[in-house]
């Protein structure tokens, strides 16, 4: 007797032979795939607890969201039109403001949830999130609180912290009762609860994966970051990584990849993820091709709109490259059937060829090739026998999906968008059914973030909010009016 049983679908498994059974079956027993196959190889007196009749439907593994950022869900839009203004980025001033000084432990927690249910209702069931836009690293507390959020929802989540940008020491705030007091925290201290978090919320749950996730890894001589500290910063972060099996995932940028290859190489390898990867050198396309280090790409994320990620001569170079969301603020969304139509749209007309990044490869890119460069490969990513039961299931009785017989992939990749996703099974466990959220009340979240974004704004105060939400182009003017709050 099965747990469930997923039947007459169209059952895209991703695997290395890049099955497909149309239609086909999944066993799933306990919390893993017991068997799949075509429909006619299902044994005809074959049991399950629950039957899921997928007629006319796409089975696929969930999707997997290699890159955001807890904390974006509740400042998303927040000075979508300051980036680029003079002085340049405070936009990333806002954020770390926001970040390291208006926050509690309920903001994290109602955040977590909000972003993981957004996650799981596009039908990604594994996401890993950085604590902050640098991290926030000084209270565990806040990061037990994000995982509480996240996991909840039925998600499987991979979050951490790691260093932040300077200067140093930093000055994190600590709300209490609606006051708050400021703290003093030094990069030992980051140093060392990086490792706390790590040895105490890694696998505390069957879905939460706690991994060391700093800020970046090159050097931020304009933060006040010297060489020596910075080989010392990575150093660390590389050794905990290692002494403890888990992924090393951070942001980099052209330059810095060289001075970690040049001054930390031991860092770079086929589980550390690189996001953004922007205006690399022909050399720092090779490092990445050598070591085998991660290319985490997210085709709509500002930084890959400032300076080119170069995707093909790192994939041409034999490098790996994996789509990610970078959710969600302040202009993005976790909707990854999103990133993958615009990576093909990007790179077929910068390389000038419509046929690069065809559906399957990129599919592949948000499944199994994620899992294997975050190191879970043998537990999801694919649908398999003995893996974890991950799957989406996709109504493609639609107008947009339909005729849905022929060329599945290509429809699916082409046609379908995150809100097509009827069904989501994480561990073999049903998180959403006919777009309800089952593992969790969807309308408490939507209540609680309210409640988090509106005592967040109640602690920016009215001047803060006011140049945050001035959104004062909207048609297209340029040089916006609204006073930068971190000019000097
Ligand atoms: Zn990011």
């Amino acid at each position: 007797m099965f747990d469930l049983l997923i039947k007459n679908g169209t059952v895209i498994t991703v695997d290395a032979q890049h099955r497909i059974f149309q239609p086909g079956y999944i066993a799933i027993k306990n919390d893993s795939i017991a068997e799949i196959g075509p429909m006619e190889s299902m044994p005809e007196n074959i049991q399950a607890m629950r039957v899921i009749d997928a007629a006319g439907k796409a089975v696929m593994p969930g999707l997997i969201d290699g890159h955001g950022h807890a904390g974006h869900c509740l400042i998303k839009t927040f000075a979508e039109h300051n980036d680029t203004e003079n002085p340049p980025g405070w936009w990333g001033s806002m954020a770390e403001d926001i970040y390291f000084h208006y926050t509690d432990e309920f903001f994290w927690y109602a955040e977590g949830a909000l972003a993981a249910a957004e996650r799981l209702k596009f039908g990604i069931t594994t996401g890993v999130s950085m604590l902050g836009s640098t991290p926030r690293p000084d209270r565990l507390e806040n990061l037990v609180a994000h995982f509480e959020g996240a996991i909840k929802t039925g998600l499987r989540q991979i979050s951490g912290i790691g260093s932040c940008d300077g200067p140093w020491p930093k000055k994190p705030w600590v709300w209490e009762n609606g006051s708050y007091y400021e703290t003093e925290f030094t990069p030992e201290q980051m140093v060392e609860n990086t490792e706390r978090a790590v040895r105490e919320l890694n696998g505390k749950h069957k879905r939460q994966m706690c991994i060391v996730a700093p800020g970046s890894l090159g050097i931020n001589e304009a933060k006040g970051d010297t060489r020596e500290f910075s080989i010392w910063k990575n150093k660390q972060m590389g050794r905990i990584a290692q002494e403890y099996n888990v992924p090393l995932h951070t942001h980099i940028y052209g330059g810095g990849l060289q001075f970690v290859y040049d001054t930390t190489p031991e860092l770079l390898g086929p589980t550390t993820s690189l996001t953004h990867s922007t205006g690399l050198s022909q050399r720092e396309i090779e490092i990445l091709a050598e070591t085998g280090a991660v290319l985490f790409h997210g085709p709509t994320t500002r930084a890959n709109i400032k300076k080119r990620c170069p995707v093909y001569e790192v994939l041409r170079a034999g490098g790996e490259v994996v789509i990610v969301t970078d959710g969600t603020a302040p202009d993005r969304s976790y909707d990854i059937w999103r990133d993958m139509k615009i990576f093909q749209v990007l790179h077929r007309a910068h390389e000038n060829d419509p046929l690069l990044a065809p559906p399957g490869r990129v599919l592949e890119m948000c499944t199994i090739r994620a899992a294997r460069a975050l190191g879970i490969d043998k537990i999801t990513g694919s649908l398999e026998v003995g893996k974890r039961a991950d799957i989406i299931i996709i109504n493609t009785q639609q107008p947009h999906l339909a005729p849905f017989g022929i060329m599945p992939v290509h429809r699916i990749v082409y046609h379908a968008q995150g809100q097509d996703v009827e069904t989501v099974i994480v561990d073999g466990e049903i998180m959403m059914e006919n777009r309800q959220m089952l593992a969790c009340d969807e309308k408490r979240i939507l209540a609680d973030a309210e409640k988090a974004f509106s005592e967040l704004c109640q602690r920016l105060g009215e001047e803060k909010v006011k140049a945050f939400t001035a959104y004062n182009d909207i048609y297209g003017l340029r040089g916006s009016p609204t006073p930068n709050p971190y000019s000097l």
